[in-house]
């Protein structure tokens, strides 16, 4: 028995790595088995900001279908499956984009000018002249949730503002035509481990630094990185005594490694572990847990068609249920019948 609908999406600006996957891809898995979810690629939303070099956006859409195809490969390798999941792009659903033009109606200007999302991707991407398409994000966002009822949102504790927006849409939108016809979508708030930056152990694990593991790389590639990563500056030989807290091998010891993290932290302490040694056994340790991913997506990479089927299916289910909600919506707004007289 289902706990209720939950609605999520990804913007294909870049390569997914292990911060997308700990963070989000793991905790959309698990949420599967008990609520009806739909998971989306949010094309559009990739398009709000300019992008350039290696990043999608509206300056830069050479690599968008590319984002696409590689983002519903890395999905459906991490766990989603589409048997249970209705799995898809948002722009093959295009009844979002109506929903999106009626809530922009409703929309006042100040919720959007107020959002503090708005002016941190404003300053972190260095946008001189905004679209129109970025301040409104939150109300394309408000759409892609309430189009299919989304009862919940998965977000990590700092990100309970987002779905704030939806909630208050939601809200008066049912007060001013006087039918619920949405839900209050609600954070289903889930404690995911913090992934550092390969060079940083304060900093989140982030494309825009290139400090990342993608699920696209090798062993190879991963133990390479491994091997480049941040450890205590101050350790040089083997029976140096270690600080493991500000060790980014460290910190990925107790994510890849949890049985033995007790045991590297007191050897690291005590002068008694090395740190390419430590290294390589963490390598050791992700690759065996990255092992199956990797396989998938070879697997995939192989059989386009088969991604191509997943998403027309999941497009097509998720398709039915907007059209519906759109229906509700154009009854109690008295929008015209096509037959109007
Ligand atoms: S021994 Fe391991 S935990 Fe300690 S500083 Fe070196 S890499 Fe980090």
């Amino acid at each position: 028995m289902s706990k209720g609908r939950v609605t999520s999406g990804m913007r294909p600006t870049g390569s997914l790595h292990l911060g997308n996957l700990l963070g989000a891809l793991d905790n959309w898995v698990r949420l599967q088995d008990e609520y009806e979810c739909f998971y989306f690629i949010v094309d559009w939303h990739a398009l709000t900001t300019p992008g350039g070099g290696d990043a999608v956006g509206f300056e830069n859409v050479a690599f968008l279908r590319t984002r696409v195809k590689e983002m519903a490969i890395d999905w459906i390798s991490a766990g989603l499956d589409p048997e249970k999941s209705s799995i898809f792009v948002q722009s093959h659903v295009p009844e979002v984009a109506e929903l999106h033009l009626l809530f922009s109606m409703i929309t006042p200007l100040g919720w959007l000018e107020r959002n503090p999302t708005y002016r941190e991707m404003v300053q972190g991407y260095k946008i001189e002249s905004p679209s129109y398409g970025l301040l409104g994000y939150p109300t394309l966002q408000a759409a892609d949730i309430l189009i299919y009822k989304g009862d919940f949102v998965p977000v990590g504790r700092d990100q309970e503002a987002h779905v704030n927006m939806t909630r208050d849409l939601a809200q008066r939108f049912n007060s001013l035509y006087g039918k619920d016809v949405f839900p209050i979508t609600k954070a289903l708030l889930t404690e995911v481990p913090k992934v550092p930056g390969l060079d940083n152990v304060e900093k989140k694990m982030s494309k825009s630094t290139g400090s990342y593991i993608a699920l696209s790389d090798d062993a190879g590639a991963t133990t390479g990185k491994i091997k480049s990563m941040f450890t205590d500056p101050q350790k040089i030989r083997k029976d140096d005594k270690g600080h493991p807290d500000g060790c980014v091998v460290f910190a990925f010891h107790g994510i890849y490694n949890k049985d033995e993290v007790l045991t590297v932290r007191s050897e690291c302490e005590k002068g008694a572990r090395g740190c390419v040694d430590c290294k390589m056994q963490l390598a050791e340790r992700m690759n065996m847990a990255l092992g199956p991913i990797r396989d998938k997506r070879m697997e995939l990479e192989s059989k386009p068609k088969v991604i191509n089927e997943i998403l027309r299916a999941g497009a097509e289910k998720a398709q039915g249920v907007a059209r519906q909600t759109l229906q509700e919506v154009a009854e109690v707004m008295n929008l015209p019948p096509k037959e109007i007289f």
